[in-house]
């Protein structure tokens, strides 16, 4: 029998995979999740085109940091190249989450940055910024995700969705979750008013105390 790795991040990403769906961050086969046990070397994602309630263990591809496949049945995502890329540049981040979710997206649509407008936004950074649009699933697309992102934690990807990181994936996909509920808001704030915008000396008092209020998941 074919050797089995990381089955407790393949449990893992198939019930984050379900949350995604089911928390209304995306549709379909949209989006993608995996995460990086880097005491073991190995990644696991989700497979590419298959829709979440019909994920099984098995489907869940494992491969090295340089995308050499070890397990799983079908082919690895799409976005492979944006999860691969960012676990290079970023040795703090163990999981990335990448949704469809419809406010964040409408802005991604839009070009157009999320302003720390509520003290959430810090679960991201100073503000969500947009990478310029590349087609999906290709390296120009990975390289702009990664130079956008910098030391942030979520990044709108004009005219796609969103991408968010985190130590954890139970991290990174609250920080997916908080940055949509913040793109509503802001959206909401549009809609019938002009949106106050937290300083840059708040949010910094933000991000302080979220060192101790958002203890390690
Ligand atoms: P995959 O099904 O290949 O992961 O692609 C979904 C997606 O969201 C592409 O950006
Ligand atoms: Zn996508």
């Amino acid at each position: 029998m074919e050797k089995e790795y990381l089955n407790q991040e393949r449990e893992q990403i198939i019930d984050f995979g379900l949350k995604m769906l089911s928390a209304g961050l995306t549709t379909g086969s949209g989006g993608n999740l995996s995460c990086f046990n880097r005491d073991l070397g190995l990644i696991a994602i989700t497979p590419s085109g298959v829709e979440y309630p019909d994920l099984t263990p098995d489907g869940i591809i494992v491969m090295t940091p340089d995308g050499a496949l070890c397990q799983g049945e079908g082919t690895p995502s799409s976005e492979t190249g944006f999860h691969l890329a960012l676990y290079h540049a970023r040795p703090d981040v163990n999981a990335v989450v990448h949704t469809h979710s419809p406010y964040a997206t409408t802005f991604a649509c839009l070009g157009r940055e999320i302003p720390p407008v509520h003290y959430l936004v810090a679960c991201a950074g100073k503000k969500v910024s947009v990478a310029p649009y590349a087609i999906f699933g290709s390296m120009e697309l990975a390289e702009s995700i990664v130079s956008t992102l910098g030391d942030d934690n979520a990044v709108l990807m004009a005219n796609h969705g969103l991408v968010a990181v985190g130590e954890t994936l139970s991290r990174a996909f609250d920080t997916a979750g908080e940055i949509e509920l913040v793109a509503r808001i802001y959206y909401q704030s549009l809609c019938i008013g002009t949106p106050v915008t937290l300083s840059d000396h708040q949010m910094d008092n933000v991000m302080e105390k979220f060192k101790t209020y958002r203890l390690p998941q």
